[in-house]
């Protein structure tokens, strides 16, 4: 854990004034950290009867895709509004200022199919729950939702377990916004 944290580079002021960027980059590009990152995923959701890993547009998708890979399971893009050329679904989500939507495939859900969901971090939860709602709606069954980072004092994690009783598993957790 305290390996992956070291290995996560923060960025002042990126992408506007304000913001300490959490960048997974720096982590990716160690493969001892990189694969410790995956293992922990590997460990946590193997024999657990996970029959799809959806992942997050777009750092969502390299832990989930590699996640996946060694589950020997199915891999679900959630992209953002307009990249999936299929017949979707879509979830409205809050920004700072306005709206964006994410969309699903709405064949890429067996109803009944137990999945994880994963993003890189959770800050106010927003994302990972317009995904939540579209798994459920495609009646998945959400096991856990997963992130590399969590930023508690935005409250993400703890509003989704009230919310939707779903737990969100992270690897570390950084203070401040
Ligand atoms: P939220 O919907 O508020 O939980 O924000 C999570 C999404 O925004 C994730 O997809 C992250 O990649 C991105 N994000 C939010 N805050 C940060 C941050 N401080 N550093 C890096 N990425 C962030």
């Amino acid at each position: 854990m305290s390996i992956v944290k070291s290995k996560i580079r923060t960025i002042p002021d990126y992408p506007k004034p304000g913001i300490l960027f959490r960048d997974i980059t720096s982590l990716l590009i160690d493969p001892e950290a990189f694969r410790l990152t995956i293992a922990m995923f590997v460990e946590r959701y193997q024999n657990q009867g996970i029959q799809k890993v959806v992942a997050i547009d777009a750092r969502g998708f390299i832990a989930g895709a590699a996640l996946a890979f060694q589950l020997g399971v199915g891999f679900v893009p959630v992209r953002k509004k307009g990249k999936l050329p299929g017949k979707t679904i879509s979830e409205a989500y809050a920004l700072e200022y306005g709206v964006d939507h994410v969309e699903i495939h709405i064949d890429a859900i067996e109803e009944g199919e137990k999945v994880v969901i994963m993003d890189d971090l959770i800050a106010t939860g927003g994302t990972l729950e317009a995904s939540i709602k579209l798994v459920q709606s495609l009646k998945g069954i959400i096991h856990e939702c997963a992130t590399i980072i969590d930023l508690p004092d935005l409250g993400g994690a703890v509003r989704i377990k009230e919310k939707y009783g779903i737990n969100v598993y992270s690897i570390c957790e950084f203070e401040g916004h």
